[in-house]
């Protein structure tokens, strides 16, 4: 079945459950970064779309808060079945517009709706709470109310599972969403918009305004009175623009940013595990995740091993277009990205670090945004890839000799999203799950992300949590309700 007749297919804007073009009329290329084809002209989405959308959500917004917790779970469970009942036209969508191979893109799937299976559930645990008051004659209860209209602006990383994780826990809580998908990848979005259609959830609930101009519509949301709440993915200098825009009307913040992992390895780690941890950790999408391992510190008496037993595994890697059977490294999103992940490569070398490993380029890769999986070694402290987040498959190997010097090593990023331990001392990860700096770490693990836990960070990596039962917090109000009996 073409992805036309999947009926998924859908270049539009979705504003009160009508599939529309953008005010003007305008629409923006989106290409495939595996080839450079042209997969899709979208309708570009202005301003005055946001406010229409917003003005939509606003309305559906107060009779969905009428609904029982019931029936919003019984639309998230239909909305779910019918993610995974299209999962491959859905995973075909998103390889061919942001480069991950199929595989994977069917894995972020069955993960998005993962996050809509969970709210689903979570939606009938919004409990309250009845407080012991100061006297007997009162009564304290607490209840939970939706924050309102959401709006979302959400990365092309991972352009489905990003949005269903602030989407199903905001319909769960009983609000609505106006939601801009990043430029490179709006399809993904638009496709989950026509399921959550065809579930029966009700028109102008999810409202999915695709764009080129990001700031504009940002604008359009933060200045909007309806707007109650912005929930943010993306990188922590738009993240601090938003908190500054929201700032005037106080309006409600979640930021998921940027992160700067360490990824930790005592000599006394499973280096088969280690290994394994690092290959999902630091390859994964071409290591364009914000929990990617950035920067491997490896203690000194296992540095060889550890790198030459990555190494050959990094010799398993199959490049290419995502589309194309065992693929396992799809391109990068863009030019800018390849680019700078080579700008940080160039500066680690001028900075004495060598490449131990790198795959060879291959022609067919010429259309598309390739970057060569690579292995740096003799890495310094202070070259910028260990400070910046490198968003592409290179992983540079530091030394250390103690627990005190690697923690320090650790924690000295502005961020703190999460981290990876690699050990068998039990008191040892005792101390380091106290010490470390994140919101997240992975203890022998490279793999962390899952619907029941909670996903999210500190310091300049962001504010909230997505997932778990923390991750309605975000979507209600609390308000409590002093009753008197004298
Ligand atoms: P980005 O430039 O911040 O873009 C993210 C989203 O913000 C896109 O939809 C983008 O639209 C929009 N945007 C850009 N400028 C804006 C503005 N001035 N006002 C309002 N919206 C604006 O980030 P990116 O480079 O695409 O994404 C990668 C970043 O996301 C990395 O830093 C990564 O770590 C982070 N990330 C974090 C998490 C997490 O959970 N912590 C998860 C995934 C990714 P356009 O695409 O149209 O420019």
């Amino acid at each position: 079945m073409s992805l036309i007749e999947s009926g998924l297919f859908k270049p539009q804007l979705l504003i009160d459950g009508i599939w529309s073009a953008a005010a003007d009329g305008s629409v923006f290329a989106v290409e495939n970064p595996a080839t450079g084809e042209v997969i899709a002209r979208v309708a570009d989405a202005t301003p005055a779309d946001a406010g229409r959308a917003i003005m939509a959500a606003t309305r559906a917004q107060i009779a969905w808060a009428e609904t029982s917790v019931l029936e919003r779970s019984r639309l998230l469970r239909k909305w779910f079945d019918l993610v995974m009942l299209n999962q491959d036209a859905l995973a075909k969508i998103l390889t061919i517009e942001q480069g991950k191979p199929l595989a994977e893109a069917r894995s972020e799937i069955a993960y998005g709706a993962s996050y809509i299976e969970w709210f689903a559930e979570e939606a009938r645990r919004i409990y309250g709470d009845v407080i012991a008051p100061p006297e007997n004659s009162t009564r304290i209860l607490v209840i939970k109310q939706p924050v309102g209209v959401v709006a979302t602006i959400t990365p092309w990383n991972f352009p489905n599972a990003m949005l269903a994780r602030k989407l199903a826990p905001a319909l769960a809580a009983g609000c609505a969403v106006v939601a801009k998908p990043a430029a490179e990848t709006p399809l993904s979005a638009l496709a989950l918009g026509q399921l959550a259609l065809d579930a029966g959830i009700p028109a102008g609930l999810i409202n999915i305004l695709p764009s080129t101009h990001a700031k504009e519509i940002g604008e359009a949301f933060t200045s909007n009175e309806q707007v109650r709440k912005i929930s943010f993915t993306g990188s922590t200098a738009v993240g601090k623009q938003l908190i500054t825009q929201c700032a005037p009307d106080v309006k409600r913040v979640s930021l998921e940013l940027g992160g700067n992992a360490p990824f930790v390895v005592f000599d006394d780690a499973d280096l088969d595990a280690a290994v394994e941890g690092a290959i999902a950790s630091k390859f994964r999408n071409a290591g364009q995740t914000c929990v990617c391992a950035n920067r491997f510190y490896i203690q000194q008496s296992i540095y060889d091993t550890f790198c030459e037993k990555l190494i050959s595994a990094m010799k398993g890697f199959s490049i290419g277009n995502g589309l194309d059977n065992g693929i396992t490294i799809g391109p990068l999103i863009s030019n800018r990205a390849q680019q700078k992940v080579q700008a940080l490569l160039d500066d680690a070398i001028s900075r004495g670090a060598k490449i131990a490993c790198q795959a060879m380029q291959d022609d067919s890769w010429q259309a598309g945004h390739f970057f060569p999986p690579t292995l740096l070694v003799n890495v310094p402290t202070d070259a910028r890839l260990t400070c910046e987040e490198i968003f592409g498959p290179v992983a540079p190997m530091i030394p250390f000799e103690t627990e005190a010097q690697v923690v320090q090593f650790a924690n000295a990023s502005e961020y703190g999203l999460a981290a990876y331990l690699f050990t068998r001392d039990a008191k040892r990860i005792k101390r380091l799950s106290d010490q470390l700096q994140t919101g997240m770490l992975g203890i022998n693990t490279g793999l962390i992300s899952n619907a029941m836990a909670p996903f999210g960070g500190i310091k300049q990596s962001g504010w909230g949590r997505e997932g778990s039962r923390y991750g309605l917090d975000d979507y209600v109000n609390v308000k409590y309700l002093c009753e008197s009996f004298s």
